[in-house]
């Protein structure tokens, strides 16, 4: 997908992610958050409409025009690191992880239980508006990352896996102040296998 951007479709219904995330969170966080990205992020490629790689691409060029490069960063990044939170959310999620994820996590946090509680302490410590990251570095070993407003891991030179979104827009009506309680319940939503099968995904076409 390219310039101009179209929103993609929230994958579920806004109350589906109950008693996670409440429906009037999902609906705002979406139809106001979300949208106001996309639109955001054409209105700043507008000015150069010649610039027609797929996000992902835009995201990690160091050489974009002054004039799109800030509203690349914010708002590009408020579409791709939304639209993957949601995919990587499920309802009735939260099943542990298996297969080739599930021992490399181990071999790299020590245990699941370990890696949920530093990827939740990660999330929790984020100061401000951010987002806490499971991602792979470019020797597609696991590490976890935290970012401040939009910043998205790509950025970074990194590949995301999963994310915790710490903005209060994502909790506050529910949880109000208690980000500690969003991130806890958080981990029943969690779609394992899309995570896993991303994993695959990119270890596999790093080594073509
Ligand atoms: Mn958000």
């Amino acid at each position: 997908m390219t310039y101009p951007y179209k929103p993609q479709p929230f994958p579920y219904a806004y109350d589906a992610l109950l008693p996670v995330i409440d429906a009037q969170t999902g609906r705002i966080h979406y139809e106001k958050h979300y949208f106001a990205y996309v639109d955001n992020l054409n209105k700043t490629l507008s000015v150069a409409p010649d610039l027609q790689q797929p996000l992902p691409e835009l995201l990690v060029d160091k050489q974009l025009p002054e004039s799109v490069r800030t509203g690349v960063r914010n708002f590009g990044g408020g579409v791709y690191n939304h639209e993957l939170y949601w995919h990587m959310l499920k309802p009735q999620g939260g099943v542990q992880p298996t297969g080739q994820l599930a021992h490399q996590l181990v071999q790299t946090f020590g245990s699941i239980e370990q890696f949920k509680q530093q990827l939740s302490t990660a999330a929790l410590t984020v100061f401000g508006s951010g987002w806490g990251w499971l991602c792979l570095d470019a020797h597609k070993k696991l590490l976890l990352k935290q970012t401040s407003n939009q910043d998205c891991p790509l950025s970074d030179g990194l590949y995301p896996l999963m994310c915790i979104d710490v903005w209060e827009h994502a909790y506050y009506l529910h949880y109000q102040n208690r980000r500690a309680d969003f991130i806890t319940a958080f981990w029943q939503l969690i779609d394992w296998e899309f995570i896993a099968t991303r994993y695959v995904q990119a270890v596999v076409s790093a080594k073509n």
